[in-house]
């Protein structure tokens, strides 16, 4: 199998894919439903698939579709793994591999980045005391632009009018607005909920269980979108330690390792999983890696965001603008060039392969 092979068309043929090769190297497989449906009316499940040694030392693992439609990538990665010459086989002494396979279930079946709540799940694992309110200042202003209560059109001069948004506000204020997450705007990008998540719950549920007595833990959690075009970065969130910081990129590469700054002086950036991991299992035995794969320029994954949430709350299921603009979301987070295929997923099982065999020193 090619790695381009290795990704599927819909959830539905990647989840079976994703059990199939975890039974064939006798994983332990879990299926944790959620309680929405799959356009096609079936049921959806968070997959979990345990190889490796019982109360393993040390556990890597790898997760996909936090944001719904990137899965389409982390599952690819996921079955290359299993199905390829380094997997559960010849794993290190003492290590155990924990694969999560779709943690968005509803936005991979239904190709949206957010799950049945137009939540962003990266911005919804708020920490204790935190509170599911508030947006960064301008966001309001920007809502109209962004969110316009209406089907989109194949005539708009996108790039015009967002190049015209960029000379007003500023690239570093669009940048501290919108990818942060707001908590006020139900129907808009980057909205992070006003609850917690069925994936956050089944995660605070079973996430120890996964983890039993490990003394270190290395998540990484696999993403598509922003960055250079076949290249990844590893972003570590602002709450790591300064000597986890100095470790991973000892272990990975200073170049690829990328620290989040805090936002503007404003507005903190909350609720993403990394944070949430780290507070639950202390940030000394949890390190955790936000993988970023580059897909398009900003602007063009913008637009197709921005294109996808107008046709999912404005025109009809199945519509030609609504199936179009979910085609142009797939392209944008799961290019279907297959250089590119090969490339980040040959990228990302180095990656994996790097984090087995990290040394486990500090
Ligand atoms: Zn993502």
């Amino acid at each position: 199998m090619t790695y381009a092979d290795a990704f599927s068309a819909d959830y539905f043929t990647a989840r079976n894919r994703f059990r199939e090769a975890a039974t064939a190297l006798g994983a332990k497989l879990e299926a944790h439903p959620i309680e929405s449906r799959a356009p096609n009316g079936e049921p959806l499940t968070i997959d979990v698939a345990i190889l490796g040694a019982a109360n393993a030392r040390r556990i890597a693992i790898v997760s996909s579709g936090l944001h719904g439609v990137e899965g389409f990538f982390g599952s690819a990665v996921q079955l290359a793994w299993m199905t390829g010459d380094l997997n559960a086989r010849t794993l290190p002494l003492d290590t155990a591999v924990v694969l999560m396979h779709a943690l968005n279930p509803y936005g991979f079946a239904w190709r949206r980045r957010c799950n049945e709540d137009n939540a962003d799940l990266n911005r919804n694992f708020l920490l204790p005391g935190e509170e599911y309110r508030g947006s960064p200042p301008r966001y309001a202003q920007l809502d109209r632009f962004f969110n316009p209560p209406s089907p989109p059109t194949t005539g708009e001069p996108f790039r015009l009018k967002a190049i015209a948004l960029l000379l007003r506000y500023g690239l570093t204020s669009l940048k501290e607005t919108l990818p942060v997450g707001q908590y006020d705007f139900p129907q808009g990008l980057f909205f992070g909920g006003h609850q917690p998540s069925q994936t956050q719950e089944i995660l605070a549920t079973h996430l120890s269980r996964w983890i039993g007595s490990a003394k270190r833990v290395l998540h990484l959690d696999l993403h598509t979108g922003l960055g250079q075009r076949g290249t990844y970065k590893l972003l570590l969130g602002e709450s790591t330690p300064p000597n986890r910081i100095d470790w991973f990129m000892r272990q990975f590469g200073e170049d690829v390792v990328e620290v989040s700054q805090p936002g503007g002086t404003s507005y903190r950036t909350r609720g993403s999983l990394g944070g949430w991991c780290r507070a639950r299992f202390s940030g000394d035995r949890y390190d955790f890696a936000l993988a970023e794969f580059g897909t398009y320029p900003l602007l063009t994954v913008l637009a197709a965001l921005r294109a996808e949430n107008r046709a999912h709350w404005w025109a009809k299921p199945d519509s030609r603008v609504w199936e179009r603009s979910k085609r142009r979301l797939v392209e944008a987070f799961a290019p279907a060039d297959i250089r590119w295929r090969e490339m980040a997923v040959s990228q990302a099982l180095e990656l994996v392969d790097r984090a087995l065999f990290a040394s486990s020193d500090s």
